[in-house]
């Protein structure tokens, strides 16, 4: 167990005593306000009391750091950006005081997730929402709706600091986790331990991509065998959602990109039908209705050719873009699923036609974090990655370096491959 400020100095950063953990030098990409960023060393405290250091393995580099990047959210500066990583417990702090009236479970020990005690050189996946489990949200068992999730506030509290630049001054940390730097102090509720034989790379997406992408079709939408279900949108996010219509049992999974070159992936991963955004929702939802009914073979019933003229089962909106919200809208049957995943910028707003919306009896749902709590299905989506591979792979467009973090943002600015994720050097 490491004491807080013992051990003080140049630790050795392979060393897996604890008592030998101090200070370690990390390597991080900070995000200095909009526009603007770098790649420069930092400093990393030991773990206080209920938090665990992590070495990260791999970050994935997401769209919604390139919102931050690009203003298009309001976030604090300086701070080590990146929501989307994995890696291995380099120390464990103190115990934190259990809550009060808090029990110790006899089960505890054998179940996945947070709830065994974090061991170093366990894998992880760290979440950027790590719930409490005291507030409202989390008593009703929304964990991803948290109110005041572990390490909020981006690390930037005088309290909260646990990484500083050469010179002394406070970096703040993403989510409280700031994967695109190569080690960080996390609450040990945002460490979410998964089978170690999954791939480091595949671990890091399962903390935003995978989560949010599978997580609104099999926990916001509740797609069942048999159903039809629509993509829009194939970045990170949007992939993850047409697997998990695969693994969910969808007869059909139409795919829509703006790129005609993201639609083979999606092929890949499971989508039956392809499709290149038109440039009016109104004509792409036309075009998802006319494959469904040319692909219904000659065995189709009636009912079937029926119901395929009147659209989709669900719809997902993962683009973040108005029109992506318009074309999933349109898209969908009477009484059907319309889930909005993709964050747009924070200006965006929708128009809705309400009179023809409230006809059509459909319902439009949000998906915050794939409606999951982090430490049910972060284990979960990493069984099935073990058990196939080789669809998962097909996520990642390029396994990059720290230093490559830059041009990764140019390719998400124009749309284009799938998961960029960065790979830190062993130490
Ligand atoms: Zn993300
Ligand atoms: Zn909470």
């Amino acid at each position: 167990m490491t004491v807080p400020g013992s051990g003080e100095g140049r630790g050795d950063a392979r060393s897996h005593a604890p008592a030998a953990a101090g200070v370690l030098d990390a390597e991080g990409v900070v995000f200095l306000g909009p526009g603007a960023m770098e790649i420069v060393p930092y400093r990393v405290d030991p773990p206080g009391p209920g938090e665990v250091r992590i070495r990260l393995a791999a970050s994935g580099v997401c769209h919604s750091d390139l919102h931050v990047l690009d203003g298009h959210w309001t976030r604090p500066a300086p701070t080590v950006m990146g929501h989307e990583g994995a890696g291995w417990i380099e120390s464990v702090g103190p115990e934190a005081a259990p809550p009060s009236g808090a029990a110790t479970r006899p089960d505890a020990a054998t179940r996945p997730g947070t709830l065994r005690r974090p061991r170093v050189g366990d894998l992880v996946v760290l979440a950027w929402t790590a719930p409490c489990g005291r507030c409202a949200a989390c008593r009703r068992g929304e964990g991803w709706l948290c109110h005041d999730p572990a390490g909020s506030g981006h690390r930037r509290s005088p309290g909260d600091v646990r990484i500083r630049r050469p010179d002394g001054a406070a970096l703040g940390a993403y989510s409280g986790i700031g994967t695109l730097g190569s080690v960080q102090v996390v609450a040990a509720e945002a460490a979410i331990r998964v089978d170690p034989r999954t791939d480091p790379a595949i671990a890091a997406l399962i903390g935003c991509a995978l989560t949010t992408g599978v997580g609104a079709v099999t926990r916001t939408a509740r797609v069942q065998p048999g159903q039809t279900v629509a993509v829009i949108g194939l970045g990170g996010v949007g992939l993850a959602a047409v697997l998990g219509a695969r693994l969910a049992g969808a007869r059909r999974i139409v795919a829509i990109d703006r790129r005609a070159e993201k639609l083979e992936r999606a092929v890949e991963l499971g989508a039956s039908d392809v499709l290149v955004a038109a440039d009016s929702p109104a004509t792409t939802a036309a075009a998802v209705r006319a494959l469904l009914v040319e692909g219904l073979d000659a065995a189709g019933s009636s009912r079937d050719a029926a119901s395929a003229t009147e659209g989709v089962d669900h719809a997902f909106e993962t683009s973040g873009t108005v029109a992506g919200a318009e074309t999933a809208l349109a898209g969908v049957r009477p009484g059907g699923t319309c889930v909005v995943v993709g964050m747009p910028p924070q200006a965006a707003r929708l128009g809705l036609d309400l009179y023809a919306f409230v006809e059509s009896g459909a319902r439009i749902l949000a998906s915050n974090y794939g409606s999951a709590v982090a430490a049910e299905i972060f284990p979960e989506i990493a069984l099935r990655a073990v058990e196939s591979s080789l669809a998962f792979e097909r996520l990642i467009e390029e396994r990059i370096r720290l230093a490559d973090v830059p041009s990764a943002f140019d390719a998400l600015r124009r749309g284009e491959g799938a998961r960029r994720v960065v790979i830190f050097p062993a130490a």
